[in-house]
């Protein structure tokens, strides 16, 4: 259930939910001679599709602005004060939210530290005490919530709101989690993997606008991959789909959480950097790196600040991390071909520091036509990608069922509760 429908996975291609996406995707609206024109419809066709949509009261239409050439046709928009709608980030160790109208406009965010080995119980507690934060923040209360958008680190069977075994989320297998914030919010709530958010997100406001083919790497503690191909999120059977981070490079590699070998995840992500510097240090390694007050909380974001400030160690530490990244990458262009490969996450903050490795292995080993039509970008949202997903995602759950009450609507598909 991303957004708009041209990625929703099962609602059938209702031409209300188009025109609502078109009008979404216009900030500054649009007027029906345009609708009719993007969606090949007739100009009858659009009004009546537009006079449902003007009932359910989450579209209003703009005042009518006078230009030289004559009376302008009335703009659409879409109705801001009709609901607001949450998106939550879970990551290995933080909680991202965000409130917005139902337009898509942030009207609240913040961000907390936390560790997501406490387990479902006390993690979701903690995401229940960060939404009453934002809801004072944006001076807002649940009852103007329509709906809320979740991300978790894991492989998510989003029609039933649970994980799968995810290696870096112990106890974490199968626990309800839709049901149990749907219980405690009694809001719809729609539940997927933080990278196939990401790669929503950044499709839906970021780098990777409308781009009907693109790949988003989150590079935190873990590595994770969503992927939109022919304009739809792809999943996979059960939302294990784009676990790039356990790829096997390394035949005999270091353990990685998942119980393999040589993983990218165990060569290049968040947690691997922050154990080689570790291991660098202690064995006596020329490092800025050493005179770091905890050798044990040393972070991968501690290595990436050594690099930017010349450590040359450190500098090693990411260019191999890149390397590896871009090996993997090199690979996936040439199986997706994706038109725009964006990296975000943590650790991609570094910027070139990373990007510049990955782009050398991928022009280094992917055919041609990949390394010409694959543009390779960091995340435009920054670490907000996830997050901007789930709001995303969240807006697309309210669009549903904003369509499912039009006067002469039939009712839209809602997902099974499990
Ligand atoms: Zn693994």
């Amino acid at each position: 259930m991303g957004l708009p429908s041209s990625i929703n996975l099962r609602a059938p291609r209702d031409h209300r939910r188009l025109v609502l996406d078109l009008i979404h995707e216009s900030p500054d609206g649009t007027t029906r001679a345009e609708i009719a024109r993007s969606l090949e419809l007739s100009r009858s066709a659009v009004s009546g599709l537009v006079d449902d949509l003007l009932q359910t009261g989450l579209v209003r239409e703009q005042e009518r602005r006078q230009s030289r050439a004559g009376r302008k046709p009335i703009g659409l928009e879409i109705n801001a004060s009709a609901g607001q709608i949450i998106g939550v980030d879970i990551g290995a160790t933080h909680i991202r939210g965000i409130l917005a109208d139902i337009a898509g406009r942030p009207l609240a965010e913040l961000n907390t530290s936390f560790d997501i080995k406490v387990g479902p119980v006390k993690t979701l507690a903690e995401v229940r005490r960060l939404v009453d934060r934002l809801m004072r923040d944006g001076e807002s209360s649940l009852a103007h919530v329509r709906s809320v958008g979740l991300g978790v680190p894991g492989p998510v069977i989003s029609e039933r709101g649970v994980v799968l075994a995810a290696p870096i989320m112990p106890g974490w297998h199968e626990y309800p989690i839709r049901r149990s914030l749907e219980d405690a919010w009694q809001r719809p709530v729609v539940v997927h993997n933080d990278a196939n958010l990401g790669a929503l997100g950044e499709w839906t406001y970021g780098a990777g606008r409308r781009c009907p083919n693109l790949v988003f790497v989150k590079v935190g503690t873990g590595i994770g991959m969503g992927m939109i191909l022919g304009g739809r999120l792809h999943e996979g059977q059960v939302g294990a789909a784009g676990e790039i981070g356990h790829l096997t490079l390394v035949e005999n590699g270091p353990l990685c959480s998942c119980g393999n070998r040589g993983c990218l995840e165990a060569l290049a992500g968040g947690g691997a950097i922050a154990l080689q510097a570790r291991e660098l240090v202690r064995q006596g390694q020329r490092t800025h790196l050493s005179t770091l007050a905890s050798l044990d909380r040393l972070s991968a974001r501690d290595v990436a600040e050594a690099a930017t400030q010349g450590d040359h160690l450190a500098q090693q530490l990411f260019a191999q991390a890149g390397e590896y990244i871009g090996i993997a990458l090199a690979g996936v262009i040439n199986m997706l071909n994706p038109g725009v490969v964006i990296i975000g996450g943590g650790v991609a903050q570094s910027g070139d520091l990373l990007l510049e490795p990955v782009r050398a292995q991928i022009r280094k080993r992917s055919l041609q036509a990949g390394v010409l039509t694959s543009q390779v970008t960091s995340a435009s949202l920054g670490l907000r990608s996830s997050a901007l997903g789930a709001v995303a995602a969240a807006l697309s759950l309210s669009f549903d069922h904003f369509i499912a009450h039009t006067a002469s609507g039939q009712p839209a598909p809602v997902a099974e509760r499990g």
